[in-house]
């Protein structure tokens, strides 16, 4: 039960639009895909960097813990998220740890991947994500 890499960093922005000039001017990464996830409230923006992605995040409504996170702490690092074998299995296996879990079972997430988020009271303040590619 370990993860195979880091599969993204998401980080809360305030505008994509704003935002994604940074990543594709200094940096030189290309944004290949700009998916909104209605179920989260999210529009997000993708990078890749190795295997790894960067993932931007923008509040699509007020109610989004988006625009909360970013009312508290302002624009940054929001999450990051290990790709795993199976998320079911990661969640149980953490949760039978104590860990505290956001989601007891995986749902669906941007790029048609599987997730499970675990609560930053358990995780010495990091809001992290499994992911995994539907089975
Ligand atoms: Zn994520």
């Amino acid at each position: 039960m370990k993860p195979t890499h880091i599969e993204h960093i998401g980080i809360a922005v305030k505008s994509l639009n704003d935002s994604i000039p940074y990543y594709e001017e200094v940096l030189g990464l290309k944004c290949y895909s700009v998916e909104e996830v209605v179920d989260q409230k999210v529009k997000t923006a993708f990078f890749m960097v190795g295997q790894t992605k960067i993932e931007l995040l923008e509040a699509t409504s007020e109610e989004s813990p988006i625009a909360k996170f970013i009312e508290k702490k302002g624009e940054g690092i929001h999450h990051l998220a290990f790709a795993m074998e199976d998320v079911a299995e990661a969640l149980t296996h953490a949760e039978g740890k104590g860990i505290q879990l956001i989601d007891k079972q995986p749902r669906p997430g941007a790029e048609g991947l599987m997730i499970g988020f675990m609560h930053p009271k358990s995780t010495g303040g990091v809001l992290t994500e499994f992911c995994a590619k539907k089975k």
